[in-house]
């Protein structure tokens, strides 16, 4: 048997935008690393700037994202996202091809402004992971892949598909889960109001959850993170 680590070959770099400049192999972990800080890249925070995440989750995280951007440049690249980002994408493309061509539009960017309480203009911006289009309605599709299937759906899953259906103006979004032990949908037709958006970009509940604080990149400087034993 001969398998050979692919770091101790000698590099002929697979480059994202330009094609392949050499098959000599092809290294995929590099592609998918390229491709994910691509991404990153692309979505860089703009001050006026709130996207539908920063409405259901910690609002510190959004400061913190704009003053320490470097520090989660390492969160490019952790195998559960990845994985999360393989299953969108398989489940993207299955939906292009159970439906008619046109119907289905997936990774679908969209804004409103909103104006705050003293006059200022702020734009919520947000990626669906797919919107299926009839004659008369807009449904959407928020695909969430988790390592366990306790305690869905998640809350701050459905407010993040309330704020969809109000982005996007969707009759409804299914909320579907892929875990190790399940797969299911929710159907989701409640929205945020424009009052709630613009309660949520006035919040200063941080953590949103206790739980976040666990999983954040900003922890290690964070003063309001919350400590267990
Ligand atoms: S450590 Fe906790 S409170 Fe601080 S930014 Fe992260 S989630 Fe928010």
């Amino acid at each position: 048997m001969n398998i050979i680590p692919i770091y101790f070959l000698k590099e002929k770099i697979l480059e994202v935008n330009s094609g392949m400049q050499g098959i000599d192999y092809i290294n995929l972990v590099q592609l998918i690393y390229q491709l994910k800080l691509k991404e990153m890249q692309e979505h860089r925070r703009e001050k006026n700037v709130y996207w539908v995440t920063d409405l259901v989750r910690c609002p510190l995280k959004r400061y913190y994202e704009i003053t320490y951007p470097e520090l989660i440049t390492s969160q490019v690249f952790t195998p559960p996202f990845i994985q999360g980002d393989l299953i969108h994408k398989g489940l993207e493309r299955l939906l292009k091809e159970a439906f008619p061509e046109g119907k289905v539009s997936v990774e679908v960017e969209g804004g409103k402004e909103v104006v705050l309480p003293d006059g200022k203009k702020v734009t919520v911006e947000g990626r669906a992971d797919a919107i299926i289009s009839s004659d008369d309605e807009k449904i959407g599709v928020e695909i969430k892949s988790l390592r366990s299937d306790v305690g869905i759906p998640l809350d701050h899953h459905v407010d993040q598909v309330r704020a969809y259906n109000w982005l996007f103006n969707l009759s409804y979004s299914i909320l579907i889960y892929v875990t190790p032990e399940r797969i299911t949908q929710y159907m989701v037709s409640d929205k945020f109001s424009e009052g709630e958006v613009i309660e949520r970009i006035l919040s200063n509940k941080a953590p949103r959850y206790p739980w976040e604080c666990t999983y954040c990149p900003y922890s290690v400087l964070c003063p309001n993170k919350v400590t267990s034993k």
